[in-house]
This record gives C-alpha cells, structure tokens and sequence, in this order.
C-alpha cells in the first residue's frame, strides 16, 4: 500500500483539531497537531503521536510537560501558524495552566506531565497524566480529508 492512499483513508476520519505546547529554557514551541485521544478516566490520562523528525519531538523529551490546545472555529489562522503554513502572522501569546504555556481562548486547554513515551514506527506516542483543564463555550474547528470544516447542525 501506498504512503499517499494510506494518508488518503486516514483523512476520511474527522477530527478537532490542537496546538500541542511546551516551553524549554523559557522558549515556548507550538505545533499543530490532529492525532490525540483521550486514553483513560482513572487516572486522567491522554495520548499525542508526534512525528520523529518535528522539532517537537525533542522538546517534549526535554521538558516532560506539554498542554494540549483544542482549537475553536475561529482559530484556524492559529492551526496554520503552529502547522507552519503561515510564517507572516503576530506574535502569539500564551498564558499558562500549571505552568505550562496554553493558547488564549482555546475551546479546551489540557495541561499534562509525561508518564510514558512509547516510540512506535516513525511517530512517538506520548502519554500525559492531566493536571489541569479549563474548557470555553465555543464551536470547534474540524479536519476532515485534508482541509478545515466548520459543524453543522442537523
Ligand atoms: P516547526 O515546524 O519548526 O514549527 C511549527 C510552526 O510553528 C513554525 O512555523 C514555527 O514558526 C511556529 N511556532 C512554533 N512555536 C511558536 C511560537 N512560540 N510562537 C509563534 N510561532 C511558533 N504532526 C505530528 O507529528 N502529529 C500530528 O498529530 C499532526 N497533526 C497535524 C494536523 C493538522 C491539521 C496539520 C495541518 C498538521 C499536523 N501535523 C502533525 C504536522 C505538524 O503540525 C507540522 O509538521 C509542524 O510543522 C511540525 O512542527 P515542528 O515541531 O517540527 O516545528
């Protein structure tokens, strides 16, 4: 099979769509991420998949915190900054949840620590015990085959 129709037929799954953040020696770095789930209610834990040659990969590893950002509708512009799509932008500002850098006005802001990382072909599987949420009443921003959707209601 064909990395091009295995991308194809992943992409027919919709998901939200998250800024992963995490700061290292006061420098914090952001990357658009869509692979993420929740893993377990007791303890709270969630799960990200980071590719082996994003930068990310190894801040993580270094900082053993990140947060994870869903975004809200009207927060595409920052999906593709943190995508490295769109490199003329403002300087994004971050506040922080259990002194871990969250986005402004994210539909959802989950701050973790890193229990596990489990290196699984060419992505790194990384587990997070939550140790802290704050949710926003908003619409959620959508990806679906490849490009943004906004939810329509039945
Ligand atoms: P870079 O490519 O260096 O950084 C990403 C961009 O963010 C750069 O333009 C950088 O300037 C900007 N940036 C970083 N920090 C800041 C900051 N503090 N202030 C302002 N700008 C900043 N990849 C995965 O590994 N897993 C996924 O689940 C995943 N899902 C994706 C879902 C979608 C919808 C999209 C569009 C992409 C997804 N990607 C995923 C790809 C990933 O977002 C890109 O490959 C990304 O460029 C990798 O980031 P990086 O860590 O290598 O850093």
């Amino acid at each position: 099979m064909e990395v091009r129709q295995f991308r194809h037929a992943m992409g027919k799954f919709a998901t939200g769509v998250t800024v992963i953040a995490t700061e290292v020696d006061g420098n914090v770095h952001g990357m658009t991420a869509n692979a993420f789930m929740s893993v377990s209610l007791s303890p709270q834990l969630v799960v990200i998949s980071i590719a082996e040659k994003a930068q990310m990969l190894e801040k993580i590893k270094q900082s053993g915190t990140f947060s994870v950002n869903i975004l809200s509708a009207d927060q595409k512009e920052l999906s593709m900054v943190f995508a490295g799509q769109l490199k003329d932008h403002d300087e994004v500002v971050f506040e922080r949840l259990q002194g871990v850098p969250v986005l402004p006005n994210a539909l959802t802001q989950i701050s973790c620590e890193v229990t596990a990382a489990h290196v699984e072909g060419d992505h790194t599987l990384f587990i997070g015990r939550v140790t802290d949420i704050c949710v926003n009443d908003a619409e959620p921003l959508i990806y679906y085959s490849g490009k943004y959707r906004r939810l329509v209601k039945e």
